[in-house]
Order: C-alpha cells, then sequence, then structure tokens
C-alpha cells in the first residue's frame, strides 16, 4: 500500500532548545492528523537525540538530512548511518539539491550513502529535480530521469519498498513558487513510470512520491489531490508547527 508521508526538513535552523520547542508542539497539536498520514521531521544532527526522546512515544518518525558515505573511522566531521540508526533515525533524506550543490554529493556517492541507509535498516527520501534553466530547457524529464537511474537504478525492486521519492524542483525550493499542481502532476507520473519500467508496475504503485518545492497550507490540498503525488517533503512551513500540521491535513 502507497504510504501517505509529509516530511519536515529543517534544514540548518533552529537551536536544540528551539527545535525541542517545535517538535513538544508538534506533538501536541498531533492529534489533528489523519490516522493514514505518516509524520516525519529531520532536524539538524545536534537535536537527534534529544528532539527523538520527545517524539519516542508519537506516531511522528525521526528523520537526519544526511548521512556519511562510508561506515565509519577517520572522516572528521562525518555521521555515520549507523550512529543515525543508534538514536532512532528511521529515516534519512539524500540527495536533497542543496547538498548535491554545495556539498559535491555525486551520485556514486549516494549510492553508497544509500547502501549504508539500508544496511542499517533506514529508509531513504531520495532527492531530484531540475533547476530552472533545464525546466525551461524542457529538460526537466532528462535531468529527473537521470538522477533516479543513476541511484535507485543501482538497487533491487526489493529495496524499493524502503525508498520514497521526493521530487522538488529546484526553482521552487525557498523561492515562493510552486510548481503548479498539473506541472507536478506531470513529473510524478513520469517518475512513476520510470519506477514501474525498471522494476515493475507493482512496486512503482506502492511507491510514495513526494513533492517538495514551497509548498504550504495554501497550496498542499491542491497538490495532494493528484493521482501520483503522496504527500510533501516540507521545508519552510516545517518550522511552524499549525503550518506542518495544516499541511499534513490537506489530504
Ligand atoms: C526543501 O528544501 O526540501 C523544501 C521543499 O523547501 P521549501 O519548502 O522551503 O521550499
Amino acid at each position: 500500500m502507497r504510504k501517505k508521508i509529509v516530511a519536515g526538513n529543517w534544514k540548518m535552523n533552529t537551536t536544540v532548545p528551539e527545535g525541542k520547542e517545535l517538535a513538544s508542539a508538534l506533538v501536541s497539536k498531533f492529534a489533528g492528523v489523519p490516522e493514514d498520514v505518516t509524520l516525519v521531521i529531520a532536524p539538524p544532527f545536534t537535536h537527534l537525540d534529544s528532539v527523538g526522546e520527545i517524539i519516542k512515544d508519537s506516531k511522528i518518525c525521526l528523520s537526519s538530512q544526511n548521512c556519511a558515505d562510508q561506515e565509519k573511522g577517520a572522516y572528521t566531521g562525518e555521521v555515520s548511518a549507523a550512529m543515525l540508526k543508534s538514536v532512532g533515525c528511521e529515516y534519512v533524506i539524500l540527495g536533497h539539491s542543496e547538498r548535491r550543490e554545495y556539498y559535491g554529493e555525486t551520485s556514486a556517492k549516494l549510492v553508497e550513502k544509500t547502501k549504508l541507509a539500508f544496511a542499517n535498516g533506514m529508509k531513504v527520501i531520495f532527492c531530484c529535480g531540475e533547476n530552472l534553466e533545464d525546466r525551461e530547457a524542457g529538460k526537466h524529464f532528462d535531468v529527473v530521469g537521470k538522477e533516479i537511474k543513476d541511484v535507485l537504478f543501482q538497487f533491487t525492486a526489493a529495496d524499493m519498498a524502503n525508498v520514497v521519492v521526493a521530487y522538488e524542483p529546484i526553482w521552487a525550493i525557498g523561492t515562493g513558487k510552486t510548481a503548479s499542481s498539473a506541472q507536478a502532476e506531470e513529473i510524478h507520473a513520469f517518475i512513476r513510470k520510470t519506477l514501474a519500467d525498471q522494476f515493475g508496475k507493482e512496486v512503482a504503485e506502492d511507491m510514495t512520491i513526494l513533492y517538495g518545492g514551497s509548498c504550504k497550507p495554501a497550496n498542499a490540498k491542491e497538490l495532494f489531490a493528484q493521482p501520483d503525488i503522496d504527500g510533501g517533503l516540507i521545508g519552510g512551513a516545517a518550522l511552524k508547527a499549525d503550518d506542518f500540521i495544516a499541511i499534513a491535513q490537506s489530504y
């Protein structure tokens, strides 16, 4: 069964006390979230332990925003998949466009990170999406298709049960510009077809594909009503408990 997911990417925002306050607010407002919607939050590394404690008896799941491409050892500043699992992370976001753009995250690295996430029993929220230039040149299907093939096609159909795809057009992230529901549905359907061609229709039908890019309470309803949009990866609006919960109520 395809899962409905609303995931919040806190990025490099909030101090630990602020993050704890936000997590507590989400726990107290959670009652308004429909039964069949899974909420995931991805705070910074420094917050995972204490935020994990706050949400541990709730139905909110913990995610990290990244993990190392090596198992362990002399990799100063890195955080391994095993470490993340040990603080209760069920998910890891991989391939976010900010990591690809600012930190040289290549598909080869993403394959290694994905292997380590799976080896440690975590699910991967795999991000893909085109920039404005590619969109305007009509190359968005090629760009997104290649990002998916270069990473996800290195894994098996069975592995796809542990993958959530997040389509995030770079031109819509943090810009206030959202893809129209028709634009988003068109590429979500393409992503599902790409996955179906490789892994089979049944597998692709069960996969959750999220939309990300200036998603907020005002536009979530129309986006989530599309047949191939199963939820959202939320940046800015995930930092306000009321907005994040309102988005989760938009199905
Ligand atoms: C994101 O970066 O994953 C994102 C979707 O950000 P925003 O909602 O702020 O556009």
